[in-house]
């Protein structure tokens, strides 16, 4: 029986953590860090994810300015609004929620946001230092999965770790980030070949290839540590992983859940990078 890995109750210690020092912030200096959300159309998932970070950023005493903008928004006019939001000394953090639609070059976007304002950790030059091994801003999601091995006492140094996705925002990001704790990585993908021999390996595998429940008991290690990113909804409207919990569950020794494993965690990193965020900008 593996140890459940419990995301809702260690996101809520570090939103908590979080907010005490925005609060010390406050009393002492009279200033709190402040995100930009910016969402372009009315894609729901992205409403609910956008609603979800600002009442965290809420909570933990943040300043949180909302830009709800139409669909059709021009790509000009959305890069004027985030260089207005890099000059602007009360917000530190900025945030577009991805996907943009069609017409906007997404890149262009992300490379349009000040690096020290990038606290989705998506810009190159956040993506290089990680890279070079000297990280200024880190990707939510991976620096979640970090943040849940940490705090569940899981050794990194020497551990094979086995990734499946490759993602700029999940798979590479996290390799590199495991890559700096001395892990042993692999990153497997859909042209990967005997995809369960590799997995198999892992004495860390993280799942996050958004396939729901593609990771089958008979493609996990005995005792390997399982972090499920994926986020799947069935046809019945469940919600599951990429990992089939039930067959799985028996032989890890640690699992996350989904939900209540990796999700809660992004929006925790998120408000830690816009502290961080703050920190750097104001000397605070
Ligand atoms: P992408 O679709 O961008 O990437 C998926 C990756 O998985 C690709 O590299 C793809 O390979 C690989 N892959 C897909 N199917 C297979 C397969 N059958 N075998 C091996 N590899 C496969 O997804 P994201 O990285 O954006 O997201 C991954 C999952 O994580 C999704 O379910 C998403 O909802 C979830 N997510 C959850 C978050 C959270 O906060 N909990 C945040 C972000 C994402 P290839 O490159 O060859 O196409």
């Amino acid at each position: 029986m593996a140890s459940i890995i419990d995301g809702n109750k260690i996101a809520k210690g570090i939103r908590e953590e979080i907010g005490a020092q925005a609060l010390k912030l406050k009393q002492e200096k009279g200033i709190v860090p402040g995100l930009a959300v910016i969402l372009v159309g009315d894609d729901p998932a992205s409403q609910i994810y956008v609603g979800r970070k600002e009442r965290a950023c809420e909570e933990a005493g943040f300043l949180s300015r909302h830009f709800g903008l139409p669909s059709q928004t021009q790509e000009k006019d959305l890069l004027r609004l985030v260089d207005e939001m890099n000059r602007d000394p009360a917000i530190h953090g900025i945030l577009v929620q991805l996907p943009l639609p069609g017409h906007i070059r997404t890149e262009a976007v992300i490379e349009a946001v000040d690096p020290r304002k990038d606290v989705d950790g998506f810009h190159p030059y956040n993506m290089g230092r990680l890279l070079e091994g000297n990280p200024l801003h880190r990707a939510c999601t991976p620096l979640g999965v970090m943040e849940l091995l940490d705090r569940s006492g899981i050794p990194i140094e020497g551990k094979e770790a086995v990734i499946v996705g490759r993602s700029n925002i999940v798979g590479k990001p996290l390799a590199l980030m495991l890559l700096l704790r001395h892990a042993t990585i692999t990153v497997c993908h859909t042209r990967t070949r005997d995809l369960g021999g590799v997995t198999g390996r892992a004495d860390i595998l993280v799942a996050a290839a958004g396939k729901a429940e593609m990771i089958r008991g008979d493609m996990v290690k005995e005792g390997a540590v399982v972090v499920d990113v994926g986020v799947n909804r069935l046809p019945d409207g469940r919600l599951v992983g990429d990992v089939a919990f039930s067959e799985v569950e028996p032989k890890a020794s640690h699992i996350t859940p989904v939900p209540g494993g990796v999700g809660p965690m992004t929006i925790a990193m998120l408000l830690r990078n816009t502290l961080n965020a703050f920190r750097l900008q104001t000397g605070a």
